[in-house]
């Protein structure tokens, strides 16, 4: 619907079919996306072009793409509030990377830290894309010309970079894209592994105690919680030293909206126990009626295909038109 007064600001973000979301993804990026696409215009991809870094089997890539994208709808994005569509989809994406590839330096990408965490992880495969990663996520963002981009923390260099970037192109050659601005909550940003706390919690991890999937049935969560790394202190309070039940204590928080002086004072004189399984309650309950619409959409897959191919066409319209003007810029004949 058209609104007759000052134009929606514009976020995008996205999200790699790399494995079964977790409760990190959900928290830290999915959950505020539902909230957001209210008030903005709103883009958001299942990123499986960045998924590709990454040896990835054909197979899993095809189910896990759909599967996240029905993941999408059941968490409750709206086809008719936002454009929802699968990355490679819009071909765009690969050729405006190209193009900003040879706008980025190599000093400024040899110090992400995302790239440095995952070349060690997989040291067989250190490929040009992984190292090219964030200047295909400035791709991503520029291409709609997006005012806010909502993420986690782990995110916030890869914005900077992409900011960077865009300045130079603009510097250069004219205003051509909008400066985008990070969006990162204040709790929930960062949820560390149930396994190791001082890591972020990961859809890769080898380790399947280490996260929650959304997906995941109540019994798995209420077991992956009561394992949850804590400390031998036996007091439910934030503090240093304490990761596991700082983790704890910011899962439960985003989930009830209760702060942390409220939880602490709930939980006073309770040990690590009961606070794990009301943990794991929240969670569960929290999960539960997105497990229930995800269960619904992917048996109908003749449904989420018109859905897909809906949101990539949306998306092409915009994404063609910065891209013909990028082009025309850099002094492409059209
Ligand atoms: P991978 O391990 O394959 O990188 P990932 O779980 O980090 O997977 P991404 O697709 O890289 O997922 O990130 C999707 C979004 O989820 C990003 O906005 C990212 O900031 C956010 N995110 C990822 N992990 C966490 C986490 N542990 N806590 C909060 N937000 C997170
Ligand atoms: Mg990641």
């Amino acid at each position: 619907m058209e609104n007759q007064t000052a134009p929606k600001k514009r976020i995008f973000s996205a999200i790699k079919p790399t494995g079964s979301f977790t409760l990190g993804n959900y928290i830290g990026a999915l959950k505020n996306w539902v909230n957001l696409q209210e008030e903005y215009d709103s883009l958001f991809a299942i990123a499986d072009l960045h998924a590709i870094t990454i040896r990835i089997d054909p197979a899993k890539l095809r189910a896990q793409t759909l599967q996240s994208y029905a993941i999408l709808s059941a968490i409750g994005l709206d086809p008719e509030k936002s454009i929802l569509f699968i990355q490679s989809h819009v071909h765009e994406h690969a050729e405006l990377a190209w193009i900003l590839n040879c706008y980025s330096q190599f000093g400024e990408m040899t110090r992400m830290t995302q790239f440095k965490d995952k070349s060690a992880k997989h040291a067989d495969n250190i490929n040009l894309g992984l190292f090219a990663y964030p200047s295909l996520m400035a791709a991503d963002i520029l291409l709609y010309n997006a005012d806010l981009v909502p993420i986690g923390a782990d995110q916030k260099q890869h914005l900077e970079l992409t900011r960077t970037i865009a300045q130079r192109f603009n510097g250069l050659y004219s205003e051509t894209f909008t400066m985008p601005e990070g969006f990162i909550p204040k709790v929930g940003a960062r949820i560390m592994s149930l396994q190791n706390p001082l890591e972020k919690m990961g859809k890769s991890d080898s380790n399947e105690n280490a996260y929650i999937k959304i997906l995941d049935k109540p019994e798995d969560i209420l077991r992956k919680f009561k394992r949850a790394v804590t400390d031998s202190d036996a007091k439910v309070f934030y503090g240093e030293g304490k990761e596991g039940i700082n983790n704890l204590m910011s899962i439960y928080s985003s989930v009830t909206g209760l702060s942390f002086e409220q939880i602490e004072r709930d939980f006073d004189g309770k040990g690590y126990g009961d606070f794990k399984v009301a943990v794991a309650e929240a969670v569960i309950e929290e999960l539960r009626p997105v497990r229930e619409k995800y269960d619904m959409l992917i048996n109908d897959k003749a449904y989420l295909e018109s859905l897909y191919k809906a949101g990539a066409e949306k998306a092409t319209y915009i994404a063609r038109k910065t891209l013909s003007k990028v082009k025309r810029k850099v002094g492409f004949i059209s």
